[in-house]
């Protein structure tokens, strides 16, 4: 499902902040990506909605390469990737149903299918009765719930979270952790990087470690790991 080759990124300033990664995620698996801040985790999750470009090295998502998309090819790309950030970056002046909803008027769904799958993607993460309220009446954890209804609602086949529960206590992190496990369990591709450890460490996903831009431990049963 996705492959990076010898995959190096490079920022301005002469910033390693990915060296000479190869990995393979298949379908369906469910991975944390772990590893102290600076680590690259960020600019992972970013070369894989084509959000930056490798500096060297290719990437494959669904067997096609997405270093080589032509501008208009990448809107199919992102349908098929749906993203969750740590500041959920919900529209402040819609409600969670238009939140949501927002996602799929782009698209241009029916209006009538719009509906549908909005409610049924709001009883899915638990806020069919908080639909008609605005994010700043939310809790944390229901903002990062309906980041993650929008992010779902167009059934991407790939789901990737950078630090979901960066902003989350850890109840309410384990919650979202737990939500996001769900998703995975119907078939979605999960890809989350976290700094939870406890959560790593219960869960035994498979992580993947980089350090200093490096890909540093990949363990199907792992551990967080320590930092220095
Ligand atoms: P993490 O998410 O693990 O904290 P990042 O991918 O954000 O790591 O960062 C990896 C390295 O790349 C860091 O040294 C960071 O400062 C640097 N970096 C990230 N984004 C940029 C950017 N847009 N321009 C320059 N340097 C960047
Ligand atoms: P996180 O730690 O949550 O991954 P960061 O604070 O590292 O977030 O990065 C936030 C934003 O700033 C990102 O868009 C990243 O690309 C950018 N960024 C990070 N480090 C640098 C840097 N050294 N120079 C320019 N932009 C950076």
């Amino acid at each position: 499902m996705i492959q990076f080759f010898n995959v190096t990124k490079v920022y301005k300033g002469d910033i390693y902040a990915l060296k000479d990664i190869t990995v393979k995620i298949d379908k369906g698996e469910f991975v944390f990506l772990v590893g102290p801040s600076g680590a690259g985790k960020t600019t992972f999750i970013r070369l894989l909605f084509r959000e930056e470009l490798p500096t060297k090295g290719q990437i494959l998502v669904g067997g096609r390469s997405i270093t080589r998309l032509r501008p208009k090819e990448i809107p199919f790309l992102r349908r098929n990737i749906g993203v969750v950030f740590q500041d959920f970056r919900l529209l402040p002046d819609r409600t969670v149903y238009e939140n949501v909803a927002f996602a799929l008027q782009v698209l241009e769904v029916p209006p009538k299918e719009i509906k549908a799958r909005v409610e049924e993607v709001l009883a899915r993460v638990g806020l069919s009765g908080r639909a008609h309220l605005f994010p700043h009446q939310l809790s944390g954890g229901e903002q990062q719930r309906t980041a993650i209804a929008r992010a779902i609602v167009n059934k991407p086949r790939i789901l990737v979270a950078d630090e979901p529960t960066g902003n989350l206590d850890p109840v309410t992190s384990r919650e979202i952790i737990s939500l996001l496990v769900d998703i995975n369990r119907l078939g979605t591709t999960v890809i989350i990087a976290t700094h939870a450890w406890d959560i790593v460490n219960s869960l035994k996903k498979r992580v993947i470690a980089l350090d200093k831009g490096c890909l540093v431990r990949d363990d199907r049963e792992g551990v967080y790991g320590y930092e220095a």
